[in-house]
């Protein structure tokens, strides 16, 4: 049994001093492949250069919605520079939650990103917060569906939008929330088969029903299988028939070859 983690910040700063343990700690625990995540041009290239040329490691690059206002002239330029080696572009979208960046600077860069990614065929890895229904506007007048809604936290509306899209759904350990994450377990039904996608987000979103809580509450790609069988419980099926599953989505949504082969493949779920 193989796991996809299609969204994991490995080049944020907490991992900086034993990034090679947390991915020997991911290969461990089943975990085939992770996708890093891009949020700044400087932190794509970061990505980039961290997955190398490895089979086990891939990265995105993008701007998320958050550094939209630090974007000028010089941005898609350099992220169709980049984009060469990476499996997707982004993370990019809305964010009207923090707010970081005023609203027309981040539609205005979303829109850029959305459009390199159906120039160079490249799939988006998409972010939103709150954004909804203005999102699912954008994608709908530029006729995306090769992407992936990262990290769906949303309403059944939205989930219906990005579904009507055609696009794949990310779902990390906010499924695992109590508090703020009830309603997932009940709308993470609704994802067809072949539309579900596993992440951690690391090193955010540490699962909250993890025992025990992981030093300084880092999230890292290890704790993958518990997210998948939070939702296998939720979906009412086996975990190895959802790990299949959303391994097989992930390897076809942003192009990666079925690795049968590789040592990682071939090792059980850890407990
Ligand atoms: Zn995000």
């Amino acid at each position: 049994m193989t796991l996809v983690d299609i969204g994991a910040n490995l080049t944020h700063a907490s991992f900086q001093a034993d990034v090679a343990d947390v991915i020997a700690r991911a290969r461990a625990a089943g975990v085939a492949r992770i996708i890093v995540t891009g949020t700044t041009l400087e932190d794509s290239r970061k990505a980039l250069d961290l997955s190398g040329s490895s089979d086990f490691l891939f990265a995105t690059a993008g701007i998320h919605p958050h550094h939209a206002r630090e974007c000028g002239p010089d941005t898609i330029p350099q992220l169709r520079a980049l984009a060469k080696d990476a499996v997707a572009i982004g993370e990019c979208g809305l964010d009207f939650n923090r707010n970081y960046s005023p609203h027309p600077d981040q539609e205005k860069w979303f829109v850029a990103q959305a459009e390199l990614g159906l120039e160079l065929g490249k799939p988006l890895f998409l972010h939103s917060r709150d954004a909804h229904p203005r999102f699912a506007q954008i994608l709908k007048s530029l006729k995306i569906q090769d992407a992936v809604a990262h990290c769906f936290t949303g309403e059944r509306e939205e989930l219906k939008a990005y579904l009507d899209l055609g696009l794949y759904v990310g779902i990390t350990g906010w499924i695992c929330d109590e508090r703020r994450g009830k309603h997932l377990l009940e709308l993470v039904r609704e994802i067809p088969r072949d539309r579900l996608l596993l992440e951690t987000d690391a090193p955010y979103l540490t699962p909250r029903d993890l025992r025990p809580q992981p030093k300084a509450r880092r999230n890292e790609p290890a704790f993958l299988p518990h997210i998948l069988r939070a939702v296998a419980r939720a979906v009412g099926r086996p975990p190895e028939e959802v790990a299949a599953e959303t391994t097989r989505n992930a390897n076809t949504l942003f192009r990666l070859h079925e690795s049968g082969s590789s040592a990682a493949a071939q090792r059980p779920l850890a407990a």
